[in-house]
């Protein structure tokens, strides 16, 4: 993959220096490489959502930058072409050519789809980005994408996230009994079990529907998203840690037959642009969800609170059944929980001593500036 990207660099930078100029226009190859493509890109977010929306915006102006204008991409929030639920049919059918979400509402269209975003108590951003790129993930994600005519690509990364908004606190099991909550994927399937009634709201849909008191709590995705939508305002208490989402991936996706159109240089910017975007959403929620979180908690006088550790445990439990469940029918899915299950068992003994027993040793002798 490094070795692709030198090299489309390079492709790049010489056809910046005029070189494609010198082949004469009447080489067929040429011409495929001068035609302009005009794409439409459907996204599950409102449109210029910060964080999870700047995403395909991000994307579409880099490819634009880099191609010279040979690609461009128009971008389309939810509801503007296609509902934010209905984007992977319209990209699988080509209504557009591409577009930008979360893998794990589609695991209705197969239950593979559910290991592509997160999977509770699961990889983290940098360990999920290192088993996409490095452990396989990317190739599995392919031959599960490949039946729905689509070609995956990583297109953002949240961090862990928290485990969200309720109009009541959580103390025990017990109070999970009959809770209604938006909370899509595997992590919902877990709730569900556990006493509660998971359903999946699209983003846009959540203020309302936690303000009419149709659900008792909502997960989003961190202070930086969840200040934006205003969730404080309709719910008292913000829980963590994200147990359910814990590095989230977002994707691009990309109708087979249009990714098939792209010259080889076209594609490699694409590649790398994606690659650019997937990086560059994790360092600005990184940049900015303590901020937010500070201006949560100080000015708006949220109740943050931690899941206690029995209710972890049980909903830790359940997961495994629910992913034991989900497999045992899905020889795909069962096929990337095993690679997703071998990479987080190695990376964990690793993880273990470096990132944990440093965040344990960096607050050594430190308070936290956001503990209630
Ligand atoms: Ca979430």
């Amino acid at each position: 993959m490094i070795k692709t990207l030198v090299i489309s660099t390079l492709v790049i930078l010489l056809a910046a220096c005029g070189e494609q100029q010198a082949v004469s226009p009447s080489d067929g190859a040429a011409a495929q490489e001068q035609k302009t493509f005009k794409w439409k890109l459907v996204t599950t977010w409102p449109k210029n959502y910060p964080g999870l929306g700047m995403a395909p915006e991000n994307f579409a102006t880099l490819v634009d930058r880099m191609s010279q204008g040979r690609l461009k991409v128009k971008v389309y929030g939810a509801g503007q072409m296609v509902p934010a639920l209905e984007v992977f049919d319209a990209v699988s059918q080509g209504t557009a050519e591409m577009g930008h979400g979360a893998a794990y509402y589609w695991k209705g269209k197969t239950p593979a789809a559910a290991f592509f975003t997160s999977v509770p108590f699961g990889l983290n951003a940098q360990e999920m980005n290192s088993w996409l790129y490095y452990g396989g993930g990317m190739e599995l994600w392919r031959e599960t994408y490949a039946p729905f005519n689509l070609v995956p690509f990583a297109g953002g990364n949240s961090g862990v996230q928290m485990a969200g908004w309720f109009n009541r606190e959580i103390n025990n099991l017990d109070d999970l009994q009959g809770l209604k909550m938006r909370i899509p994927g595997i992590g919902g399937e877990v709730i569900t079990r556990a006493g509660g009634e998971a359903v999946t709201i699209p983003g846009g849909e959540l203020y309302t529907a936690m303000q009419t008191g149709l659900i008792d709590a909502t997960e989003w995705v961190g202070p930086y998203n969840d200040l934006a939508f205003g969730f404080h305002q309709v719910a008292k208490y913000y829980y963590y840690p994200g147990w359910h989402e814990t590095g989230s991936t977002l994707e691009l996706i990309i109708n087979k037959e249009a990714w098939e159109s792209l010259p080889p240089d076209l594609q490699a910017m694409v590649e790398a642009a994606a690659r650019t975007v997937n990086q560059d959403m994790l360092d600005e929620y990184t940049a900015r969800n303590n901020a937010a979180l500070v201006q949560l908690v100080n000015e708006h006088d949220v109740q943050l609170r931690r899941l206690p550790d029995d209710v972890l445990m049980k909903l830790k439990t359940i997961t495994r059944e629910v992913l034991d469940e989900l497999v045992a029918d899905d020889p795909l899915a069962s096929k990337v929980w095993d690679s997703l299950q071998a990479f987080q068992s190695q990376v964990t003994d690793y993880h273990e001593i470096s990132e944990e027993a440093y965040y344990r040793a960096r607050r050594l002798g430190t308070e936290s500036t956001i503990q209630p």
